[in-house]
């Protein structure tokens, strides 16, 4: 497409889409990029310029752009089934998915519910907590507890349980109240303490909390071992250890929003499987399609499902969304199992995950603005001191002309990236976020 082609198209885009999460009269001075294909980790945009996808397309992207057997297995779907409700009805790709799903919890988390975006499963998730005690005879059980700093979604019963105060502040009048409890942030630790002693903390004031307060209380959500949106917090596996007994011992529901950490990006498939707990609900979207079609998953235990199994059609959980259970969906997200099968991914990512982490030491180790250089696995984060104002912003443009994507959140730097970067996609990505930070900083 020639340059005057693009330039219409990004004008009449802007004229026309909304775009998410961005104050549209930014784009006066930021241009829209326009994207033409993707292939592997890398982005083509329509001036032939590419870029490394190193936040995986806002997370979802897991096996890269355009991955064949991912596009196989959805051609053939295409063909064969491409919708069908799933209320009194079923098919072979929803039943396959919720088995493995299944399977991959051990059979702890049995029933898999469906829907489309992340904010759903939160709200799903939150629901059906307090149906589950309503059903139990504590309909006074239906307020929820969550963590500084943490997200699970922008939709109003999502951001009830959402910290992070930029995306909840101008709603605030419709946002219902919950109990905000102390993060086990790693970063606290005092000189001499460890992230351990900082996750048994912020046991600690959950544990005072419920002792207080579990009689109103349904459920506690985090997001296991990482907070994502509000910064890459990392904390110890003994906050979700102590934060399982503590809910038992209250009769509280554990909820983990493995929306962002789930599917392999902490090191194991499931984050929760780090600290050997097992939630009550555990809600999985972003990375579990591959990147290709919104879909949602709350897995819940058999103790949940069975609260909801009666003659009395009310006390059903009686929640959907009309593409629930999307066979196409489905079937990309069977193809994504299969790659962790296949190529034996969790092990193939030790090994990536260490690269990564010896390229940005390297990189930017001993870099004076640089502090709390950290990683969980696929995730890898630092914190930028005295980052300039616009930063962010700044920051963001010199790494796309170094051909590579990544956008930090306020001053901290981070990379989320598709499990198929080569080495060579590596040192790319450390060498072009150390050239980005300079300029940033200048
Ligand atoms: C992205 C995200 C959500 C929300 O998912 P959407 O599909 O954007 O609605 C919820 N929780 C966590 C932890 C997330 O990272």
């Amino acid at each position: 497409m020639s340059s005057s082609a693009n330039a219409s198209l990004l004008s009449r885009s802007l004229a026309s889409v909304w775009h998410p999460c961005t104050q549209m009269k930014h784009h006066e001075q930021l241009p829209l990029i326009p994207i033409a294909r993707g292939d592997g980790p890398w982005l083509y945009d329509m001036d032939g310029h590419r870029y490394l996808d190193g936040i995986s397309s806002w997370w979802v992207n897991l096996f890269g752009h355009t991955n064949p057997r991912i596009g196989a297995a959805l051609k053939e779907q295409l063909d064969t089934l491409e919708h069908v409700m799933l209320a009194g009805f079923t098919h072979a790709p929803v039943v396959e998915l919720s088995e493995r799903l299944a399977g991959l919890t051990g059979a702890q988390l049995g029933h898999a519910f469906y829907a489309s975006d992340g904010a759903s499963a939160t709200e799903i998730a939150l629901k059906m907590s307090a149906h589950y005690w309503r059903n139990h005879g504590y309909p006074e059980k239906n307020c929820f507890a969550y963590l500084e700093g943490s997200y699970h979604g922008e939709t109003v019963g999502a951001l009830a349980v959402t910290d992070v105060a930029l995306f909840r502040d101008a709603y605030a009048p419709l946002v219902r109240g919950g109990d905000c409890l102390p993060s086990p942030d790693a970063r606290l630790a005092e000189p001499g303490e460890s992230p351990a002693d900082v996750a048994r903390k912020a046991a600690a004031a959950l544990e005072a909390h419920l002792d207080a307060h579990s009689g109103r209380i349904a459920a506690l959500i985090v997001e296991p071992l990482v907070q994502g949106a509000s910064g890459m917090v990392m904390y110890d596996p003994e906050y979700l250890r102590l934060a399982r007994q503590i809910c038992n011992r209250h009769q509280v529901h554990l909820i983990a929003d493995e929306i962002a950490v789930g599917c392999g990006r902490t090191g194991t498939f499931f984050a929760c499987e780090q600290a050997g707990i097992w939630p009550d609900f555990l809600l999985l979207s972003k990375g579990i399609s591959g990147g290709y079609l919104p879909l949602s998953i709350v897995l819940s235990s058999s103790d949940v499902f069975a609260a909801f199994y009666d003659d009395d059609t009310a006390r059903g959980f009686l929640h959907s969304h009309s593409y629930t259970g999307n066979p196409l969906a489905c079937r990309a997200a069977l193809a994504t199992l299969d790659i962790f099968v296949q190529d034996e991914v969790i092990a193939a990512n030790q090994r990536r995950a260490a690269r990564l982490g010896e390229a940005f030491r390297h990189a930017l180790g001993t870099h004076p603005r640089v502090r709390h250089l950290r990683q969980r696995g696929m995730i890898l984060a630092f914190d930028v001191a005295d980052a300039p104002p616009g930063f962010s912003r700044r920051f963001f443009a010199a790494a796309l002309e170094r051909e590579l994507l990544l956008r930090p959140i306020g001053n901290t730097v981070y990379t989320m990236p598709p499990y198929v970067l080569s080495d060579d996609d590596i040192a790319h990505l450390a060498q072009a976020s150390a050239q980005a930070l300079e300029v940033a900083l200048a």
